[in-house]
């Protein structure tokens, strides 16, 4: 599930926004250009319905070739007909749900 998001701007542009439109986002590395592109249905799923812009900046994503040394971009949209062949999308593998216990003391037995 994902963690509880606000938008700070009313009228932001958000990913259901961009999954009417568009069915893919792509998220580059500036440090090393690598480029994957994603299910919106999936970036909803991981994060909720979040800013486009938030994407990236909030959810702690990083680039695995580089060790998170590059600044992500999103854009909205698939990739172009030349190269939708190459394009990597990555999709959604599986999710795990963390439990956490979180003790308390109480005197008395
Ligand atoms: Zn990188």
């Amino acid at each position: 599930m994902p963690e509880p998001y606000w938008p700070k701007r009313r009228g932001s542009f958000r990913l259901s926004d961009a999954g009417a439109g568009a069915g893919y986002a792509s998220i580059r590395c500036t440090c090393c250009k690598r480029q994957r592109y994603y299910a919106i249905a999936d970036l909803l799923t991981a994060f909720g319905d979040m800013e486009c812009d938030d994407v990236v900046r909030v959810t702690g994503l990083r680039c695995r070739n580089c060790d998170g040394n590059g600044a992500l971009e999103l854009k909205v949209g698939g990739p172009p007909r030349d190269m939708a062949d190459v394009a990597i999308q990555r999709k959604i593998d599986r999710i795990f749900y963390v439990r956490k216990i979180v003790w308390k003391d109480k005197r008395g037995v």
